[in-house]
């Protein structure tokens, strides 16, 4: 049996985050969430980037949308909805934000780099 998350790896990581991501009425307000399997402990949605690489669906969302991360800095959610990969609901933040972050979801088991 392939794993859920590797059975359609060879289609392009937009439609497969598309696949798993609950736009609702598409509402930039609203929460848009993972419905996929596969999440880290606190909730963050996870997929398989073209390389097979872990990344976190919120940041893949994200970036899908044309927004950078400088190096350095972390993804936060505004919306304090971990599954949430609304593009509009995040901003780049320091570490020291991202402490904060951590604090109220409790440890992060990401990746960080
Ligand atoms: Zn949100």
């Amino acid at each position: 049996m392939p794993s859920p998350w590797n059975r359609g790896l060879r289609a392009p990581l937009a439609a497969r985050l598309w696949d798993k991501i609950d736009v609702g009425s598409g509402d930039p307000a609203q929460c848009w969430e993972f419905t996929g399997n596969w999440r880290s402990k606190f909730g963050y949605g996870r997929i398989r980037d073209e390389n097979g690489n872990c990344v976190q669906a919120h940041v893949a969302m994200y970036e899908l949308y044309g927004g950078e991360i400088p190096d350095g800095l972390w993804l936060l959610h505004e919306c304090d909805n971990p599954a949430c990969c609304n593009p509009s609901h995040m901003h780049p933040g320091t570490a020291a934000e991202n402490r904060w972050d951590q604090f109220q979801h409790g440890a992060y088991a990401g990746e960080a780099d």
